[in-house]
């Protein structure tokens, strides 16, 4: 129900646990964080409260560059158990989602097909490995991303990370809001709502339905649902409450 990203130098932890704070008023069952810094990814869930993922992380440091995505769940496909909460892991990638992917059973039944192993009930878990297995015959991590996109039907805000691409988060918005922001540190932030953002970022750029893209320390590349890159729309973001 509710996303967080960042990228950057700080407290990479803190910075996701203090974004997701902020949308605990919409409602959730479940929350989780992941974070890949020096090449290892750390993955952190837990059901109920917010507080409860804190106790999990409290001996998890984050220190130096890390990339790291979070998410609170409002359960459509699968109950809310800690399994079913996001991020999802493929074999070197996770995702977060908030919506439904109408068309999972489908892509589902394909990759179980192919031997892929799914570890939860979610319609999300389907998107962790249609990209990695689009990542098999692509020439990048953009390339692969790009065609699991326009693989999904329905309504999604998506973040993914991969080792394959360490400094880098994907997104993708259909019909769920979605914003990045950005700041004169270098540092960038995802979330569902402007919320998380505030004090964070300097600027904002809204997506728009059908955008996907990437982000990394020197980069925002937004493309339109043809493919077309276009400009980011980076507006200031007021500075208080
Ligand atoms: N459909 C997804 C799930 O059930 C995402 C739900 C949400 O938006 O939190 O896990």
């Amino acid at each position: 129900c509710g996303i967080v990203g960042y990228i950057g130098k700080r407290n990479t932890k803190k910075i996701l646990l203090d974004g997701l704070k902020e949308l605990e008023y919409r409602g959730y069952d479940s929350a989780g964080i992941a974070v890949l810094q020096n090449g290892e990814f750390s993955n952190f869930k837990a059901i109920g409260k917010l507080v409860n993922l804190e106790e999990k992380t409290k001996d998890f440091i984050t220190n130096g560059f890390a990339i790291g995505i979070g998410h609170t769940r409002w359960a459509t496909h699968g109950k809310p158990t800690e399994l079913n909460a996001h991020p999802h892991l493929g074999e070197s990638s996770y995702v977060v989602h908030n919506g439904i992917i109408e068309n999972y059973a489908a892509l589902k039944k394909e990759l179980l097909a192919c031997g892929v192993k799914f570890l939860s009930q979610t319609d999300t878990e389907v998107i962790v490995h249609q990209f990695e297995k689009n990542l098999k015959n692509s020439k990048n991590a953009f390339e692969a991303f790009s065609k699991t996109i326009k693989e999904l039907e329905g309504a999604y805000a998506i973040l993914l990370t991969t080792k394959s691409q360490p400094d880098t988060i994907f997104f993708a918005k259909h019909g769920s809001p979605m914003l990045v922001g950005i700041n004169d540190a270098g540092e960038s932030f995802f979330a569902s709502s402007d919320t998380p953002l505030i004090g964070q970022a300097k600027e904002v750029n809204y997506f728009e339905d059908g955008d996907f893209g990437f982000v990394n320390p020197s980069e925002v590349a937004i493309y339109d649902r043809d493919s077309n890159e276009r400009k980011p729309n980076f507006k200031k973001l007021k500075e208080d409450k």
